[in-house]
């Protein structure tokens, strides 16, 4: 994780208006030079000034688009401001607000951890790998992907992806989020026994040469510690406490959850099915809690919609990403200063862009990026 510096002193004596006034003062004084893109994760508060709101990929694609844009600051997490940089013009400055802003999935997967990785798999199999990175990766892993013949996915796209990652080699590396990879082979009609996970913390990552030989998909060790904490006895409880509620959940929760729920899908899916669902439906939502809280909100007194767990599991890493720091980033901004600019080696920026690229090709025939 890299070190945010605390913010000067004047930041925490700063009441919420004042907050809000400098933003909205500095938003109209840079116009379209300066795009804010807010996560769906992210909290109100600060999403309400996001010119754009979104996942990560489609935000980033969003800010390629702007042709007047200078800077593009990020209300997300690190590797959402690595990818906003590799696809938007090499001119713009991309800002993260808080550099403290990290994802722990993407930080599982260290780029020095799946080189050892695939020097084992080397030693163990002529088998032909196709690496797949789920974007919610560090820009090395996606640069990794990309100069050994693999791709990045979206939650969207990932069935797509690896069927396509089938059709190039033998087997799929999966990385960084076993869940997604899980879920998404299950659904293709592979079974579990199809599957290994390697661990790059264990001894030779977990794994003999026969076990890795033999898989179908080599699923990193990775998760999202936010929808890990979606349990089976949640869905039990629902279905005990509301037997009408349907359960719907991003495919990054345990296999066994979404194996109960009745839907599993992307960020934009659950968003659209929702939208789509009947009044006086009652919904519980295995996701991130600022998103299933403002669609509570958006929905109240039409459609039931809560968290399919008890607690509340909230992305705190995206969370640092507050009013204060928001702040803090655009007075530096128009003081001439940029600061936490967030900025991809050139050489990374080119693999990663190789690995975006063939993805999209497989799945749209959007370009990935506007230059
Ligand atoms: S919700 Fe999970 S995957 Fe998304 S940024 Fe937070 S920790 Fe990372």
């Amino acid at each position: 994780m890299l070190f945010q510096p605390p913010l000067p002193p004047q930041y925490a004596r700063m009441t919420e208006r004042e907050m809000f006034d400098r933003i909205r003062a500095h938003k109209a004084a840079f116009g379209r030079r300066l795009v804010i893109l807010g996560h769906h994760y992210q909290q109100d508060e600060v999403i309400q000034f996001a010119d754009f709101t979104g996942d990560s990929l489609k935000l980033s694609q969003l800010a390629s688009k702007q042709p007047d844009a200078e800077y593009v600051v990020f209300c997300g997490v690190h590797f959402m401001a690595e990818s906003a940089d590799i696809l938007t013009r090499e001119d713009v400055s991309v800002i993260l607000p808080d550099l403290s802003a990290g994802c722990s999935m993407a930080d599982m997967a260290m780029i020095e951890q799946v080189e050892d990785a695939w020097d084992r798999f080397a030693e163990a199999t002529d088998a032909k790998i196709i690496p797949i990175t789920y974007v919610n990766s560090t820009a090395d892993v996606k640069a990794f992907c990309g100069r050994n013949d693999g791709a990045c996915c979206t939650s969207s796209n990932a069935r797509q992806v690896l069927e396509y990652a089938l059709t190039q080699g033998d087997k799929v590396l999966f990385l960084p989020d076993q869940h997604l990879g899980r879920n998404t082979a299950y659904a293709m009609g592979n079974p579990l026994e199809s599957m290994v996970i390697y661990d790059p913390h264990a001894p030779n990552g977990g794994l003999t040469d026969a076990q890795i030989a033999e898989a179908k998909f080599i699923l990193w060790k990775g998760h999202c510690s936010v929808h890990q904490l979606f349990t089976v006895e949640h869905c039990e409880q629902i279905r005990k406490n509301d037997p009408q509620a349907k359960i719907i959940v991003h495919p990054e929760c345990r296999w066994e959850v979404v194996q109960r729920a009745d839907l599993a899908g992307s960020t934009e899916y659950i968003l659209k099915v929702l939208d789509e669902a009947p009044e006086g439906t009652s919904w519980a939502v295995g996701t991130e809690a600022h998103l299933v809280n403002r669609l509570a909100n958006r929905y109240a007194g039409r459609k039931y919609i809560r968290s399919l767990a008890g607690i509340q599991c909230l992305c705190t890493t995206m969370y640092r990403i507050d009013l204060p720091h928001l702040t803090w980033s655009l007075d530096e901004l128009a003081a001439g200063r940029v600061v936490n600019r967030i900025k991809v080696h050139p050489q990374t920026r080119q693999e990663a862009l190789l690995a975006l690229q063939r993805m999209l090709d497989n799945v749209s025939a959007t370009p990935v990026s506007a230059k």
